[in-house]
């Protein structure tokens, strides 16, 4: 079928293509896309001649032969996509299978896509396509929009909410009643403010350079909030409210941020990021001293499983990440990315349908 998708130009500016688009496979379904959410791994994988977006949701509009527990209709939240086979998904490990690079590449098993443009294949991220009217993606990339919330509302849940959401409830599972901080309040770093409220940490601290964000991390149950283009010393800030923090979160990737962080970070404690290139290596010393870091992909979120908790929170109005998107039409697709990148923007949804 002839579809509409919007993919870069040489000059790197979306413009609308038809693109042909084929039949689902037995273990595929056809998605009319209802929303497509921006994302920092969108912005750094362009020029890479992706067709970009992987915050989709959707309702399927038809199945392939050997689909279960989905029919045409359902509303559905498109993620990563999964074997299902290989040792790390039989163990619900589904963010460690054996093929997640292949599939974040845009490639079936067998490195086809059901993609085209005049007959050139067309890769789409994650194996999602979702800056599309219609996309074709593997079932075990789904997961049921059980919730009334609005379709478009819920696209970003399946990538940057799941992932800072996951990565403090899934990852740190922090101790009730203990300090931790969050380092970066875009999407990802609110998602986890929300959370390390929903663990019952005490305080929750947001860092950022940005207020509007650090004000909705205030909203979002932040006790304190610490702007970097007013504060110097971020590490000894966070020893005067707290004494230092026993979980820390960064979505930054910033190095000097990154050092606050291990700065303020107390013995035995646990720290995690997501942010690109950022690490911390710790000392032998730090290493004795308990301290550990981690990268979780994904937040370590299986979503099938996830989702539909997060759902569930948002219903009981405890995780109203619904208050971070901000909505574009999907031809100010350019306008949304420019948004995004310059931070005017928390979390920017393309409404497609
Ligand atoms: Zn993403
Ligand atoms: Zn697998």
């Amino acid at each position: 079928m002839k579809i509409t998708a919007a993919l870069e130009n040489d000059s790197g500016v979306f413009v609308m293509e038809e693109l042909d688009l084929e039949e689902p496979r037995e273990d595929e379904v056809l998605v009319k896309v209802a929303a497509c959410g921006v994302c920092h791994t969108d912005i750094a994988m362009r020029g890479g001649h992706y067709l970009l977006g992987h915050e989709t949701s959707g309702t399927i509009v038809k199945i392939g032969k050997k689909v279960q527990g989905f029919k045409p209709d359902d509303r559905v939240i498109v993620t990563y996509t999964h074997c299902g086979k290989c040792r790390a998904c039989k163990d619900n490990r589904t963010y460690e299978c054996d093929h997640i690079y292949h599939f974040f590449n845009g490639k079936r098993l067998d490195g086809s896509t059901p993609f085209s443009l005049n007959g050139k294949p067309i890769f789409p991220l994650m194996r999602q396509g979702g800056f599309s009217t219609f996309t074709v993606c593997h079932e075990n990339a789904l997961t049921k929009a059980a919730t009334t919330l609005d379709l478009k509302s819920l696209a970003p849940v399946g990538c940057g909410v799941m992932t800072g959401a996951g990565s403090v409830m899934n990852y740190l599972k922090p101790e009730k009643g203990k300090p931790l901080a969050v380092f970066g309040t875009g999407a990802v770093g609110l998602s986890a403010v929300l959370a390390a409220g929903i663990c019952g940490c005490d305080p929750v601290i947001a860092v950022d350079k940005n207020s509007a964000r650090l004000n909705l991390a205030g909203e979002f149950g932040a006790a304190f909030c610490i702007n970097t283009s007013e504060v110097e010393n971020i590490s000894a800030t966070i020893k005067n409210i707290c004494g230092g923090i026993d979980y820390g979160f960064d979505t930054s990737g910033n190095r000097m941020l990154l050092e606050q962080l291990r700065l303020a970070l107390n013995k035995g404690g646990k720290a995690c990021g997501v942010g690109i290139g950022g690490n911390i290596n710790f000392s032998c010393k730090e290493h004795r001293e308990g301290k550990t870091w981690g990268s979780p992909d994904t937040g370590w979120s299986v979503p099938q499983k996830f989702i539909p908790r997060l759902l569930d929170l948002q219903k009981e109005g405890k995780f109203p990440f619904e208050k971070m998107v901000h909505f574009y039409p999907f031809n100010q697709i350019n306008q949304a990315f420019k948004d995004a990148e310059e931070g005017k923007t928390i979390k920017p949804v393309l409404v497609i349908e």
